[in-house]
């Protein structure tokens, strides 16, 4: 099947009280690792790409290896999503190649650094809105800004320091009409979240909580939502790496606010350490190999384990065949009557 827009997956999603995986690519592998998991579990799926990882594939590879994987897996819906887009140019040439879902961060200024204003964030998130909805393509906005840099993209700082504000992201939604909503509860970018198991005086479950509780119908993005699972990391250093020990967002309170309205989950740091120790594996213990698959088929097959793991807790396994996809044509449509009746 054709790649499908993400505002059907969540919607599909919100019906069935799931939440969806949206993992991160670079490469050949990593998309063939989610690839088998979907199969194998039955998942509807999220691939996302940042702007680092379309510069690192020259845009084209990416695209063409995503069509690849709709054509040896059509029986799996999944949609190609852009992650922390930083202006509305981005967005663009992110649909203008086919993307079926975007990401305008307008919560930091274009350098992706700066935090920026309000009305900055309503004018920026209402264009790409505009100009996404016409194609029929999703949207997710940014409110309050996480913690953390990857990807040179990120506020840096704690997580803590611009927590979404429950009443301002109400405002926002209404400002903007986009599809789903990333908000800030107190995680990082990258794998150094928390430096203990973290309590709920640095993950604000409370505040996803009252923003669900005010927009019930908007779809929840958590970002930053590696679990960073000890034994991921231990697999690195145990074969020679150097990782300081780190936590990351429990599945518990992931599946917390799966019930409280969150539908889409960004995991990129879990499948990073995954590929990483297991090719350190193969460095340590086999070092005359040499063949680059002899390392990245192992790699390959760690991350799939993980991102299997996570469609089972997020609760997306079996989904898979729920639906039949809407042409992005028809949900332009439904866009535009959505706007005639509001
Ligand atoms: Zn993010």
């Amino acid at each position: 099947m054709p790649l499908v827009a993400m505002r059907q997956l969540l919607d599909e999603a919100a019906k069935g009280g799931y939440g969806v995986g949206a993992f991160n690519v670079n490469n050949m592998e990593q998309i063939q690792a989610i690839m088998e998991a979907a199969r194998e579990t039955q998942s509807p799926v999220i691939i996302q790409a940042s702007r680092g990882a379309r510069a690192y594939s020259q845009d084209r590879f990416l695209y063409h290896l995503m069509i690849a994987a709709t054509e040896v897996y059509p029986e799996i819906p999944v949609v190609l999503h852009l992650d922390h887009g930083n202006s509305p140019a981005t967005c663009k040439s992110a649909i203008e190649m086919g993307f079926t879902s975007v990401m305008m961060d307008g919560s930091l200024m274009e350098d992706g650094k700066t935090p920026s204003s309000y009305e900055y964030n309503v004018r920026v998130t209402r264009e790409v809105v505009a100009m996404a909805h016409a194609k029929g393509v999703t949207v997710e906005a940014e409110i309050g800004c996480l913690g953390g840099i990857e990807d040179g993209h990120g506020a840096g700082g704690s997580g803590m320091e611009h927590l979404t504000d429950p009443a301002q992201a109400e405002q926002f939604v209404k400002d903007t009409n986009c599809d789903a909503l990333a908000i800030a509860i107190g995680t990082s970018h990258g794998a150094y979240k928390f430096t203990k198991k973290p309590d709920g005086s640095v993950l604000k479950m409370d505040v996803l909580i009252e923003i669900h509780k005010r927009l019930p119908k908007t779809h929840l993005v958590m970002h930053g939502s590696s679990s960073v699972p000890k034994e991921l990391q231990d697999i690195i250093n145990q074969y020679g790496g150097k990782l300081k020990p780190t936590w990351g967002v429990p599945v518990e309170e992931i599946q917390l606010g799966i019930r409280n309205g969150v539908r889409k989950i960004n995991v990129d740091t879990d499948n990073r350490l995954a590929i990483t120790g297991a090719i350190r594996k193969v460095f340590m213990e086999s070092p005359e190999k040499f063949d680059p698959r002899d390392y990245l088929k192992p790699a390959r097959e760690a991350m799939k384990k993980v991102v299997m793991q996570r469609m089972i807790e997020f609760g997306q396994a079996g989904h898979a065949k729920d639906f039949t996809p809407i042409p992005l044509a028809e949900m332009a449509e439904m866009y535009k009557k959505e706007l005639a009746t509001a």
